[in-house]
């Protein structure tokens, strides 16, 4: 069980923390198969607990490090002491990269109102990773839009940019849906700035047809760039059949991913999803039998909450605290016959498994951020935003669900899944459903 597998690596390591013995947790923290908000926080509060004991001032690229696990896991409050920590010690005056991780920190907890509030203060030093932390942060927040009024601003003080600069900023159009001007600064970066494109450059591109249904241009681009595509190219046109059902593509891009990445599960995964929706189960079964035979194990939903300044985890189907199970259950269901009244129905081609109808409905409701969503409407004032991290990407239904809780509970509701970040309020969601 990877639930157990977790519990056990964290015991381990806040054993070595508890212990003294920050190098060899540091050492376990880097061997961990997979991290999660409980073991990041016991290694930040390690670390701080060690300087703070031996009176040494962490030097800039331990800030910097610290920032990047922070933002990596969303702990705002963290990422806010560290900040306030940097001014006071002036941490900052030495080292450029500060600023960037900064503004990165802020833009992954969700808040990129303070992302921009440090790259406004700090955009006169012209530092290039600077605006290019602002663009890809935009980018996360799916704000094309002002991702490419802080290019424009770039080119106005002649700043010149970088490949990072248009990763950020295409990947700005993709998750931001903005099909020509992806393209415009696809073509921009390379006759004006005769910056060569990377793969990833490429990737954003055949994202951004994919998403919008233009399979066979996204094909194109894959036939003319001059590199083999790769796992993750693959990965976006096996998503883009999924949302699109082209199974005859999802097919095409399933084999070729599996066979660059066999012992990544999401790949089998989709191309799993992508039979199940279209009902070929004999299809479906297959996939399932040759992950069992290569031991490849699908990887929990989990998503996790903070409360009364601790966080509380749930893996699909339940609580990783039991004694929360039957509030949140009870709640649960609450939320869901209220939402039914104001036309919800469950979205049950979300389930990919050959089960009675009933029983892919109380499946469907046991998914990890529907839990912790319903943990945080029982544990928070009403009022204040309600933030969920998740591990993968949020499946149609819990967007669904969330959209109209956000409206009949009248909450904001921040989800950062595996993508990127989802701001729903008053019914709506900040991706316009694009994602
Ligand atoms: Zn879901
Ligand atoms: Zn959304």
């Amino acid at each position: 069980m990877p639930t157990r597998d977790l519990i056990s690596w964290n015991s381990l390591l806040s054993g070595y923390l508890k212990a003294g013995e920050i190098e060899i947790a540091r050492e376990v923290f880097e061997k961990m198969p997979q991290r999660d908000l409980v073991s990041c926080n016991a290694m930040i509060d390690g670390y701080g607990k060690e300087m703070l004991s031996l009176g040494v001032r962490p030097d800039a690229p331990a800030v910097v490090s610290v920032l990047s696990a922070i933002a990596d896991l969303g702990f705002l409050e963290e990422g806010k002491w560290v900040h306030n920590y940097i001014f006071t010690n002036k941490v900052h005056q030495s080292c450029s990269f500060i600023g960037s991780a900064l503004i990165n920190m802020y833009a992954k907890c969700g808040r990129i109102e303070n992302a921009y509030h440090v790259f406004r203060s700090l955009c006169h030093r012209q530092n290039i990773g600077d605006w290019n932390s602002m663009i890809s942060g935009l980018a996360l927040h799916g704000l094309g839009r002002e991702a490419i009024e802080i290019f424009q601003d770039m080119e106005r003080v002649e700043l010149e940019p970088d490949d990072i600069t248009f990763l950020g900023l295409l990947s700005a159009c993709n998750h931001g849906g903005l099909m020509d001007e992806g393209q415009f600064y696809f073509e921009t970066m390379q006759v004006k700035y005769k910056i060569v494109p990377k793969i990833q450059h490429y990737g954003c591109i055949v994202d951004l047809f994919g998403r919008a249904g233009r399979l066979e241009e996204a094909l194109g681009v894959i036939d003319e760039m001059p590199f083999e595509p790769d796992v993750l190219i693959w990965k976006a046109i096996l998503s883009a059949s999924m949302k699109h059902n082209n199974v005859v593509m999802g097919h095409t891009a399933g084999l070729r991913a599996i066979e660059l990445a066999p012992q990544d599960s999401s790949c089998y995964v989709l191309l799993s999803n992508i039979y199940a929706k279209a009902g070929r189960w004999d299809d479906v079964s297959k996939v399932r039998s040759l992950m069992r035979k290569r031991r490849v194990r699908k990887i929990p939903g989990c998503s996790s909450i903070l409360a009364d300044g601790k966080v509380h985890e749930f893996l699909v189907g339940k609580a990783m605290d039991v004694g929360y199970n039957q509030s949140v259950l009870s709640m649960l269901e609450e939320i869901v016959c209220k939402l039914k009244s104001e036309g919800y129905e469950p979205d049950l081609n979300q389930v990919f498994i050959d089960i009675e109808g009933g029983e892919k409905e109380s499946q469907l409701t046991l998914h990890s951020e529907k839990m912790a969503l319903a943990f945080g409407l029982l544990n928070s004032h009403q009022g204040s935003p309600i933030h969920i991290v998740k591990n993968l990407r949020i499946c149609c239904d819990c967007h669904r669900f969330m959209q109209l809780v956000s409206k009949i509970y009248n909450r904001r509701v921040i989800v950062r899944d595996q993508n990127r970040f989802h701001h729903f309020d008053k019914g709506f969601c900040s991706c316009r459903n694009h994602w």
